[in-house]
C-alpha cells in the first residue's frame, strides 16, 4: 500500500540544511515536508560541528528564542595558532570586527527541530527516501519507506537533497552518486570526548613535529580534542593514557587538564563538490553538495549558506514564477563553496604534517605560518574565513 502526501517543497534529510530551509520556506508562506531516515533521539545525539559563524548565528536568529546558540553558546573573540610550542592568537574582533559562536550542531539540531515541531510544520522520522523521480517535470516526487517498510511518495513543486555526504537525491541531479569533484588526504582527525575542565579559554590550532592538534571546548565540564592520525586508525588501538601521550605531544606549551574519555571517532578528510546543483526541479544543499575537511569549521556553516539562497530562489519560484533566483543557484552557490573549499584545504595543509613530508616542506610550511601569524594580512584572512565571508560578498 502507498500513501500518497503532497507540499510545495519535499525536504529530504532533517539535518542543519533541511531543517533551517523548511523554516525559512515557513516564513515566506510556503509549506513543506521534511523525512530523516533517522529518529529524533539519533539525530540529537550525534556529536559533530562544533563552529558557528557569525552569518550563521543570525539566520538562526531568525527561529527566535527556540534558538539557545548566543545564550547557551558562547562567542569566541578569536583563537589560537600555536606553532612549535609558540603561541599566536588571531584577534577576530580586532582584525574583521567578527566572532564565532561554539555550540555543538546536536544543540542547533534541538532548536530547529523543537521550533518546527511548535509551530506545527511535518517533520516525519524514520522515514527513508529510495529515490526522487520526474525530477524534469513541474511535479517531482520522492520515493520514501517508513520504518514500518509502508510505501510513501511525496509528491511536491520541488524537491531538496539536503541528505547528507551519502545523499540519495545526489545520483538524481548529476547521474551517479559519486559524480564531482574529489580529493583525498593522507591523516584524519582523532576525536575524542572527556570529562574535564577547559585547557583553554578559546580554540588552539597546533602545529608541531608530531604533527597537527586540535584542542577544543564543549562545556565547563566536557571537552572535545583531536590529533592527527593515520586515516585507517583504529579507535580501540589506544589506551586512555596513550591517547593523552599522543595528545600532549602535540600541544607543547599546555598542559592539558585531563579526565575520562567517553567517546572516540576516527574523521577522515574529504574534499568533494558535486558537478551539479540542480537538474530541474530538484536542488542539493550542504553536505549532499559538498563536503570539506573539518579544519576550516566550514561543513556546517556551508550548508546553512547554500540553504539561504536556495530559499530565496525558492521563494521567487513559488511564490512569484520568477525562475532567475534558481537558474543563478548553483553559479552563486559555487563561489562561496569553491572558497570554503579553498580555505578548508588551506587550512589543512598549513597545520597537519603530511606523511611523506621532506625536511624542505616542514621548513616551507614554517615559513608560510610564520607569514601568517606575524602579518596584520595574513591574520585577517584567516580571521575573515574563519568567520565566515559577509553573505552579499
Ligand atoms: C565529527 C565531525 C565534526 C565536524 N565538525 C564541524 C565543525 O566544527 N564545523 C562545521 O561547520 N562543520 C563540521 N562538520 C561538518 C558538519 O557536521 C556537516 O557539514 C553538516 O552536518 C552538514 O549538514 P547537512 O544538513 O548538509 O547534512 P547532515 O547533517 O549530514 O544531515 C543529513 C540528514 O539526512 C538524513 N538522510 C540521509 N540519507 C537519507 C535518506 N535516504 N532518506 C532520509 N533521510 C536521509 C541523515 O540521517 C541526516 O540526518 C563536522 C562533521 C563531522 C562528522
Amino acid at each position: 500500500m502507498t500513501t500518497t502526501l503532497r507540499t510545495r517543497v519535499a525536504i529530504v534529510g532533517a539535518g542543519p540544511a533541511g531543517l533551517l530551509l523548511s523554516h525559512l520556506l515557513d516564513r515566506a508562506g510556503i509549506d513543506s515536508v521534511v523525512i530523516d531516515q533517522r529518529s529524533r533521539d539519533e539525530i540529537e545525539s550525534t556529536i559533530r560541528a562544533g563552529i558557528l559563524e557569525q552569518g550563521t548565528v543570525e539566520l538562526l536568529d531568525t527561529i527566535g528564542e527556540a534558538s539557545r546558540a548566543r545564550t547557551v553558546g558562547h562567542r569566541h573573540d578569536g583563537i589560537e595558532l600555536r606553532v612549535e610550542g609558540e603561541g599566536h592568537r588571531i584577534d577576530f574582533a580586532e582584525t574583521v570586527g567578527r566572532a564565532v559562536w561554539l555550540y555543538p550542531q546536536h544543540e542547533v539540531l534541538k532548536d530547529l527541530i523543537a521550533a518546527r515541531l511548535a509551530a506545527g510544520q511535518d517533520l516525519r522520522f524514520g522515514v527513508t527516501a529510495e529515490g526522487i523521480e520526474d525530477a524534469d517535470t513541474d511535479r517531482p516526487r520522492v520515493i520514501a519507506r517508513d520504518a514500518d517498510g509502508a510505501r510513501l511518495e511525496i509528491e511536491a513543486d520541488f524537491v531538496v537533497g539536503s541528505d547528507g555526504s551519502r545523499s540519495v537525491a545526489r545520483a538524481t541531479v548529476t547521474g551517479s552518486s559519486t559524480g564531482g569533484y574529489f580529493r583525498e588526504y593522507p591523516f584524519a582527525w582523532f576525536g575524542i570526548l572527556c570529562e574535564a575542565p577547559p585547557s583553554s579559554d578559546e580554540l588552539i590550532y597546533s602545529n608541531s613535529p608530531e604533527g597537527f592538534a586540535l584542542v577544543s571546548q564543549r562545556s565547563d565540564t566536557v571537552q572535545r580534542m583531536y590529533f592527527q592520525c593515520d586515516p585507517d586508525t583504529d579507535t580501540a588501538a589506544f589506551s586512555e593514557a596513550q591517547l593523552w601521550d599522543e595528545l600532549q605531544k602535540r600541544v607543547p606549551g599546555t598542559t592539558l587538564k585531563q579526565g575520562p574519555i567517553f567517546q572516540r571517532d576516527v574523521l577522515r578528510f574529504r574534499s568533494f563538490v558535486a558537478h551539479e546543483l540542480r537538474r530541474g526541479r530538484v536542488a542539493l544543499v550542504g553536505d549532499a553538495a559538498h563536503t570539506v575537511p573539518p579544519t576550516g569549521a566550514k561543513g556546517m556553516n556551508l550548508a546553512i549558506a547554500d540553504v539561504r539562497l536556495l530559499a530565496a530562489a525558492l521563494g521567487a519560484l513559488l511564490l512569484d514564477g520568477d525562475e532567475r533566483l534558481l537558474d543563478a543557484y548553483p553559479e552563486t552557490a559555487s563561489r562561496r563553496i569553491w572558497k570554503a573549499q579553498h580555505f578548508s584545504w588551506w587550512m589543512t595543509s598549513l597545520l597537519h604534517v603530511a606523511p611523506d613530508a621532506t625536511d624542505f616542506d616542514r621548513r616551507r610550511q614554517l615559513g608560510e605560518l610564520r607569514t601568517v601569524v606575524e602579518s596584520a594580512y595574513g591574520r585577517a584572512y584567516l580571521a575573515e574565513a574563519y568567520c565566515g565571508w559577509p553573505f552579499d560578498a
